[in-house]
């Protein structure tokens, strides 16, 4: 399946051109609700995994008498090289396995994630004896399910993404916003909204953290996957009322507001800080360094 994002409403090149040196490509995830297998690329499916490695568990935990005790961690995504060239694997990988504490943890985790959210980079080739029956969401998490993805596959769909105000030069945003407003046209250009790999995180609610750096090396740390309670907004865009540019024109027929609609629309059911979006950062110079996480 096939699924397209809709132009936006502002071509940079003729309108804004200001804005091309900004631009980032980026790829668009497009979960959908399904039955990835194991060796897929998928948000939420079966990873994977060595029978012989342990499940990764999460100890930073007390209970109200102060004694420690660890959750067992959820498996978030599963990305491969081959659908993913994009991705900078270390060498001799083809495999990156994402898995997160199903617990809160504060926020933000420049520090402090080692343990609450893992990234686990693999050859596939390696994993002969894969581990059969993995931890049933249903079965380990029913208590808090805002942080379990249901299974996923993927449609990814390369796109581009350009900055937000905070990561534009000094009153571009501004100028920007203005140009806008003299239209009476909305931003659908910037931050793409949605699970994506790449491009840009909207700060909404906090401020960019400045500089975000790598804890291990000091390198600048770069969006790697955005996680998005929603993928697009219910309300229409644009002069003429367009659907919202981020609804696949492919889904267009179906009635957002409908059941149907609803599962295209938060297909993942994760529920990301107060039903807005994330974003996990990794080292530019080395992706195995500990990634940090920032909600909006
Ligand atoms: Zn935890
Ligand atoms: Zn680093």
């Amino acid at each position: 399946m096939k699924l397209t994002t809709a132009p936006s409403v502002v071509e940079p090149a003729r309108d804004f051109p200001e804005l091309l040196p900004h631009a980032r490509p980026v790829v668009r995830l497009h979960p959908r609700r399904g039955t990835p297998g194991p060796r897929e690329s998928h948000i939420g499916g079966p990873l994977c995994w060595p029978a012989a490695e342990p499940w990764p568990e999460c100890a930073d935990h007390e209970d109200v008498n102060g004694r420690p005790y660890t959750l067992r961690m959820v498996a978030v995504a599963q990305l491969t090289a081959v659908d993913f060239p994009e991705i900078r694997f270390p060498d001799d990988t083809d495999l990156v396995q994402l898995l997160w504490c199903p617990d809160w943890h504060d926020q933000p985790h420049p520090e402090g994630w080692g343990q609450a959210c893992r990234l686990f980079w693999r050859r596939t080739a390696e994993v002969t004896d894969p581990l059969a029956r993995q931890p049933d969401p249903a079965e380990e998490w029913d208590d808090d399910l805002d942080m379990v993805p249901r299974p996923c596959v993927l449609h990814p769909e390369r796109v581009t993404d350009h900055p937000g105000d905070e990561e534009l030069p000094l009153g571009l945003g501004e100028r920007f916003a203005a140009w806008l407003e003299e239209r009476g046209l909305t931003d659908d250009l910037t931050a793409i909204p949605g699970y994506k790999l790449g491009g840009f995180l909207r700060w909404g609610t906090t401020d960019r953290p400045d500089p975000m750096d790598c804890g291990d090396c000091g390198a600048p740390l770069e969006l790697f996957l955005q996680f998005d309670s929603s993928e697009y907004g219910l309300g229409t865009f644009g002069p003429d009322g367009a659907p919202h540019r981020f609804r696949p024109l492919e889904e267009r027929d179906t009635d957002p507001s409908d059941a149907l609609g609803e599962a295209l629309r938060e297909p993942v059911g994760m529920v990301i800080g107060r039903f807005s979006h994330g974003g996990l950062f990794t080292c530019t110079a080395d992706p195995r360094h500990p990634a940090s996480f920032f909600t909006q």
